[in-house]
């Protein structure tokens, strides 16, 4: 990757697209962003509206184009497909976007073999997985936006609770991006303290254990609750993005939750799941043993089992 001139592809210029490549253009890490939709109006449209923005910016070329412009790109972000409707799981949506999907690698791979792949299109440890089959890549290159995202919610709410600053922080969401996911409190910390010491001994406002489980509830159902209200969600993963590209371009060997192929973890292997991740400019570097409890670890093969149930619904010919 050149790193002086990052160029990134966004297939899928939606709402979570279009708000991405906005967040990008403001971060200034990009040089070159494209839009790529099958509604070519839309990538059109969104592109001219983002370009009207740029006196305001670092230069930026930004275009809308197809597959040809992911031949010199650095990565490729898919957010194409079906987004859940009210009341509907990530997972309802798994043949219609694995069909999509079925379009659009093949028609990435024809143009690059050295892009890093990020997934975000749900349901998206499934999605994945099949990227990573009908690619051909190396794991390391095919990521999956994962529980970032929900890992980032449950810190805020934390901070909120807490009442203490989200950076000081350290907790993680870790299994299915979707309802078996579960929060590690086994190891997490605010200012160097358990999460429920601090809690019990700072931030009490009823029983610690009963208040957390309701903060990681609040987490688990925040999609549901935010599509009921606006229809999609855009700014916190457009957001999440930001912070797993930079990683990646500015190879900041970050620990995030991405989704990953896993291999022989806690004797679990052949799923992409969400656990704590070094991310750098080779995509991710290493995935984390990390410690769990008893309790944690049972939740985490649940999760793992339910994400290869529906993998073996897929059919790949
Ligand atoms: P959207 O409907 O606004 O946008 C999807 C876009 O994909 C549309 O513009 C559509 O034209 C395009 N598209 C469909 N098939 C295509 C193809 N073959 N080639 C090119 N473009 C194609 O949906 P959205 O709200 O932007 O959500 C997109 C996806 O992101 C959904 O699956 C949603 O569930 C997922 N999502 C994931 C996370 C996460 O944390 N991983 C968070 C939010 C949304």
């Amino acid at each position: 990757m050149d790193s002086l001139k990052p160029k990134i592809v966004i297939v899928g210029a939606g709402k979570v697209g279009s708000t991405f490549a906005f967040s990008l253009m403001i971060s200034g890490l990009a040089r070159e962003i494209v839009l790529i939709d099958k509604n070519e109006s839309l990538a059109i449209g969104e592109c001219m509206d983002l370009n009207h923005g740029l006196s305001f910016v670092y230069p930026t070329k930004i275009y809308a184009a197809g597959f040809e412009s992911c031949k010199d790109a650095d990565i490729v972000v898919i957010t194409a497909g079906a987004n859940q409707k009210p009341d509907q799981t990530r997972t309802d949506l798994v043949q219609t976007n694995v069909a999509i999907f079925k379009d659009i690698v093949p028609a990435i791979s024809k143009y690059t073999n050295n892009a890093i792949l990020l997934i975000v299109t749900n349901p998206v440890d499934i999605l994945t997985y099949v990227t990573l089959k009908l690619s051909g890549l190396p794991s390391n290159r095919v990521i999956g936006s994962g529980t970032v995202l929900d890992t980032a919610r449950l810190k805020y709410m934390i901070s909120d609770y807490a009442k203490v600053d989200t950076r000081n922080i350290h907790a993680y969401i870790i299994g299915e991006h979707g309802d078996t996911e579960l929060p590690v409190w086994s190891n997490a910390t605010i200012g160097g303290m358990a999460v429920e010491k601090y809690s019990s001994e700072y931030a009490q406002h009823g029983n610690v254990k009963d208040d957390l489980n309701e903060l990681f509830l609040k987490v688990k159902n925040s999609a549901y609750e935010i599509i009921k209200l606006k229809g999609a969600t855009n700014y916190s993963i457009a957001m999440t993005l930001v912070k797993i590209t930079k990683s990646i371009i500015r190879n900041e060997n970050s620990i995030l939750p991405v989704s990953t192929l896993i291999t022989g973890y806690y004797g679990i292997s052949d799923v992409c799941i969400s656990i704590p991740s070094i991310v750098n400019i080779n995509g991710v570097e290493q995935y984390l043993k990390i410690d769990l409890s008893d309790e944690e670890e049972k939740l985490f093969r649940h999760s793992a089992d339910t994400l290869k149930k529906l993998i073996k619904t897929i059919k790949f010919d």
